[in-house]
């Protein structure tokens, strides 16, 4: 099954079928069963709340021989040539590829005429944002004076883009983020539905990384279940969207806190052997520190799986606040040390004996200690360029990008922290980077980096850390090199590349 086919399959086909926008749904199905359905609507929210499926609901239901508490039957000659496209009374239309003065005009002369088969013509006009000014104004001059079978149905992630004379003519509906619960509820009906046998701890996974979308869930589900026909686990979920596995960091963490040099020693041989980048290692480490203190203090703990959330609560109630606390302060001290440092792997083994030895060690002490004792490294380090940020070519570039990403995930932005975890960085000149994907971009992906918040929050993150006006360009290294004659259509980041403008 693809992708399509299971979102598609599971659309709701009715209002009670929809998950976390029953303040929305119940009002629809108010006006429905009372007559009063206006002439025109906004739907605002972000991608995958269920703007479209709403709007689809409606058209269906205003349109329905056999309504019934509000809903549509689905089941008449109307609701099904609408299900399927074939009702030209029923207009959908993107309006991010159709935004031009023209498109609106020819709505404007169609309104006049009847409906051909249905009560009302609908138009559903989808992302109503993208169109252009006087595409906007033609449209104004249909909904001032709209014919009496006419609906609007207008959809958009960015209503802050829309012309004050236009949002004063709809009803405007905002559609929430899908609360957690609600995304397992619906999944857990899909998977029931589809045959696809699943853990409760996976369940719950796939709805934190969705982060409200329903899309987004529905596509995680489809992606394990495309790779696992048996059960998906957790620990799938992890690997597909690139979560490191906790055993190492779980062992360290205990190495460290039950004051064990050669156990933690033996959990940081084990990551090195496996190639992981120390740089992550460490933010992965200082993260699991954090969710135990998050624990301690909340009692609350997220995208771990059972056994694993039963490892942190233990390490919780086995440590103090105080002692916590000082580890990611001193973590954190020591990642900022060894990004400088050419002997990475020693500073960070050093720093973590430290830990094991003393409770109230600070890395600077350990450094300077290290220092003193092994000369060689003093010298290697007199010799590194420059400490400071400003530093050129792609070294700089590489530091800043980690630190990005890192504080991605420390800000709980999962899912663009997953997208570019395996990315490099490029300096192309002082104000162009390119981000390169070495194993390629799923359209999963894509559509994370072109989110308008996502692209914000990681265009403050370089600023914040350069004070530069750095344009990011992406670039998916597997495409243009195994590819190159791949359709466009569909993939515009990949080998155009998109240009992000730091906004201050
Ligand atoms: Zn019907």
């Amino acid at each position: 099954m693809s992708y399509t086919a299971l979102y598609r399959n599971y659309r709701p086909l009715k209002f009670s079928d929809m998950v976390g926008q029953e303040h929305i749904t119940r009002t629809l199905k108010n006006q429905v069963i009372a007559d009063r359905v206006g002439h025109a609507y906004l739907f605002t929210g972000g991608r995958g709340t269920g703007k479209t499926t709403s709007a689809k609901i409606l058209a269906r239901v205003v349109n329905c021989l056999n309504p019934k508490d509000g809903e549509p039957c689905n089941e008449c000659e109307i609701c099904k040539e609408i299900l399927d496209g074939s009702l030209t009374d029923v207009v959908e239309m993107d309006a991010a590829s159709n935004n031009s003065v023209d498109d609106i005009r020819s709505i404007r002369d169609e309104v006049n005429f009847l409906p051909t088969k249905a009560k009302y013509r609908v138009y559903i006009i989808d992302e109503v944002h993208m169109l252009s000014a006087g595409a906007f104004n033609a449209l104004l001059k249909t909904l001032e004076e709209p014919p009496e079978h006419v609906k609007f149905i207008l959809a958009t992630t960015e209503p802050q883009k829309l012309p004050m004379t236009i949002l004063s003519r709809c009803q405007r509906f905002d559609f929430k983020r899908i609360p957690e619960s609600d995304i397992i509820k619906r999944l857990k009906i899909i998977c029931e539905d589809a045959k696809i046998n699943i853990d409760e701890d996976a369940l719950k996974t796939i709805a934190i990384l969705s982060e409200g979308h329903m899309r987004d869930a529905i596509s995680i589900l489809e992606r394990c279940s495309q790779e696992n026909t048996e059960n998906i686990t957790i620990n799938q979920v992890k690997e597909l969207v690139g979560l490191p596995s906790v055993e190492h960091i779980k062992n360290l963490a205990e190495g460290i806190l039950s004051n064990d040099a050669v156990k933690s020693l033996e959990a940081v041989d084990g990551i090195l052997k496996d190639g992981k980048d120390l740089y992550n290692f460490l933010w992965e480490v200082i993260k699991y520190f954090k969710d135990i203190l998050v624990y301690k203090a909340t009692q609350k703990i997220e995208l771990y799986s059972e056994e694993e959330a039963n490892e942190i609560k233990k390490l919780a109630d086995q440590t103090q606040k105080q002692r916590l606390l000082n580890i990611i302060y001193t973590l954190s001290d020591l990642e900022n040390d060894i990004k400088w440092s050419s002997q990475k792997t020693i500073m960070f083994q050093t720093g973590i004996i430290k830990l094991c030895q003393t409770k109230e060690v600070t890395v600077k002490e350990v450094i300077k200690e290290v220092v003193v004792e092994t000369p060689k490294i003093a010298k290697k380090e007199e010799i590194q360029p420059a400490k400071s940020v400003e530093t050129s070519g792609n070294k700089g570039a590489e530091d800043v990008w980690k630190k990005v990403i890192g504080s991605l995930k420390t800000s709980g932005k999962i899912r663009l922290y997953t997208c570019l975890i395996s990315s490099k960085i490029n300096e192309i000149n002082d104000l162009v980077w390119e981000v390169e994907f070495p194993n390629g971009l799923t359209d999963f992906n894509k559509r994370i980096l072109e989110d308008v918040n996502n692209k914000n929050d990681l265009m403050k993150e370089v600023f914040k850390l350069t004070g530069k006006e750095i344009h990011l360009r992406y670039k998916d290294l597997k495409e243009s090199s195994n590819n190159p004659n791949t359709n466009t259509s569909s993939n515009s980041i990949n080998n155009l590349g998109i240009d992000i403008n730091i906004i201050e």
